[in-house]
């Protein structure tokens, strides 16, 4: 085994400082990075520990949102009082995740960057993995495919992305804070991670260097009516076959407004723009959200094992709505 460098950031600066000096990898909870570390996957020689940094606060912004540092355990955000009340769906996420354990290890920061749970990516046994090892070809596209994506995939890569959260951040329309050698930025989340198009080894639009500081949730009073569902092979410690985020603005028996992502079905959160249009501004009807759910997984490409997935999905956004309206005192 290859020995590793480890080093504690004492602050942000000194943490890019050394990123950049050394090509060194950040350290959050470890809880992914460790297990990729020790079955070969990834080889770091050089760790920084950020898990420290003074970045784990969840603080409340001017114009009703919130900031949540990358630093936050998932723990910590998943039980804050203010994101159960406003963020309801961003709770859920959380609490359906892993185990207790690992939430409470677990960093926001190192949460979006938890590689795919693919078990070609994942068992080096495998040979082909364009993920691990770029142009080496996909093992999964004519194997045991039934956990893997049903859309935005490529002739390269059908893995998905394994994070409950990232699926709410999505339908929250946040913001991903990073600060890096040359400065700070913010990109949506639903544009931080990458389909895989030809490069899926890329995960996502960070450069090499950038620290994720902080997630920010932009003000959305209708976040209080919102759920995730998360559908799974049991009813804990397991991924994602399919989960659905979804928050609704309603106006008496119609919705005013929506947000819709989903989980488990692509290579990145997949926001279901087509039904979030579909659904708005209309008077809520059992066919209304049937044709909502046909819309959230229009082009659906499913794979030998895994066309389930389509009506799955189909069915998790019709019932997710459901529950959302009827928690509300809406008929459907
Ligand atoms: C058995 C098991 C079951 C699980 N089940 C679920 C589940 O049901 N749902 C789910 O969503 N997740 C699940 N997970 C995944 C878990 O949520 C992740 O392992 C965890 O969130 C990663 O966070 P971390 O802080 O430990 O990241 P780390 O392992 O420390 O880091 C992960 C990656 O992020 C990078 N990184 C970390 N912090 C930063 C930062 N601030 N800026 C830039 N780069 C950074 C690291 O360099 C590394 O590449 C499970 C994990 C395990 C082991």
């Amino acid at each position: 085994m290859q020995s590793i460098s480890y080093d504690r950031a004492r602050d942000v600066n000194h943490a890019i400082e050394l990123a950049r000096q050394h090509g060194a990898k950040f350290i959050g909870g470890g809880t992914n990075l460790l297990d990729l570390y020790k079955s070969g996957i990834e080889q770091p020689l050089r760790l920084v520990d950020v898990s420290r940094l003074a970045l784990s606060a969840i603080e409340e912004l001017p114009d009703g949102g919130l900031r949540i540092g990358a630093m936050a355990t998932n723990t910590a955000v998943g039980t804050d009082p203010l994101v159960r009340q406003r963020y309801r769906v961003l709770s859920e996420a959380l609490l359906n995740g892993a185990t207790t354990q690992l939430r409470n290890m677990a960093t926001v920061g190192g949460n979006l960057l938890q590689r795919t749970r693919c078990h070609y990516f994942n068992d080096p046994a495998f040979a082909h993995c364009n993920k691990r090892d770029p142009g080496s070809g996909c093992d999964a596209i004519d194997g045991h495919n039934r956990m893997h994506a049903i859309l935005g995939a490529s002739e390269h890569c059908i893995a998905t992305h394994p994070s409950d959260m990232a699926v709410a951040l999505a339908a929250l329309d946040a913001l991903v804070h990073l600060q890096g050698p040359d400065g700070e930025r913010q990109v949506p989340l639903v544009d931080f991670h990458r389909l895989p198009e030809d490069h899926p080894e890329q995960d996502t639009v960070i450069k090499p260097g950038e620290l994720i500081t902080a997630v920010e949730l932009p003000a959305m009073p209708f976040a209080r009516n919102s759920h995730y569902l998360k559908v799974r092979d049991r009813a804990s410690y397991a991924f994602a076959l399919v989960s659905v985020a979804v928050a609704v603005d309603l106006d008496g028996g119609a919705v005013r407004d929506v947000r819709i992502a989903l989980g488990g079905v692509a290579h990145k959160p997949w926001r279901a723009l087509g039904a979030e249009a579909l659904l708005r501004s209309q008077a809520i009807t059992p066919e209304l959200l049937a044709r909502a759910g046909e819309a959230a997984v229009h082009g659906a490409q499913p794979r030998k094992d895994n066309a389930f997935k389509i009506e799955l999905a189909q069915r998790a956004v019709v019932r997710a709505l459901q529950t959302v309206i009827r928690k509300n005192g809406g008929q459907v």
